[in-house]
């Protein structure tokens, strides 16, 4: 979750200091995408007012309580074998792709064993998905490598 410093940090809306004493809403970097339009809200602090009356608020909300939810260790159950993944080296997770209707939002919060992917039984289209959207102009940011098994890397290999 961001860090908070009253009047020190600025709401990620209208640019001004947050006041210990004026409603807000933190957010945690729940946006892995910077041409995402709620890409300046991930990490960031914002007045509540603000966010009640920005067009986007609301959907930031909901994005925020689902990352939130998604974000918590009981809730990495792989899909291949519907048990939580407690060890760290072992578990992917994708978080939120792109919009529910897309060919990405399909994967979105995806948890998983790392061993397990080779099984999965979609695991050639996530492959597909992800060499097909991550390298298009409207990402920007992490990308999946496979080496063989899927993990988060800070940009695509040259
Ligand atoms: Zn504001
Ligand atoms: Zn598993």
């Amino acid at each position: 979750m961001a860090l908070f410093l009253a009047g020190k940090s600025n709401c990620a809306i209208c640019g001004k200091p947050v006041a210990a004493s004026e409603e807000r809403v933190l957010f945690p970097p729940f946006v892995a995408n910077k041409r995402d339009p709620l890409f300046h809200l991930s990490d960031g602090v914002v007045h509540r007012a603000c966010l009640d009356r920005d067009p986007l608020g609301a959907e930031a909300l909901s994005r925020r309580e689902e990352a939130l939810a998604q974000s918590v260790p009981s809730a990495r159950v792989c899909v291949m074998c519907s048990t939580v993944v407690t060890d760290p080296d072992d578990y992917f997770g994708t978080g939120f792709l792109g919009a529910t209707a897309s060919a990405l939002g399909r994967f979105n919060y995806l948890h998983l064993h790392r061993s397990h992917f080779s099984g999965w039984s979609l695991a050639s289209e996530f492959r597909g998905a992800v060499a097909a959207h991550l390298s298009l102009p409207g990402w920007e940011g992490p990308t999946v490598v496979f080496d063989p098994l899927p993990r988060w890397a800070r940009s695509a290999p040259r």
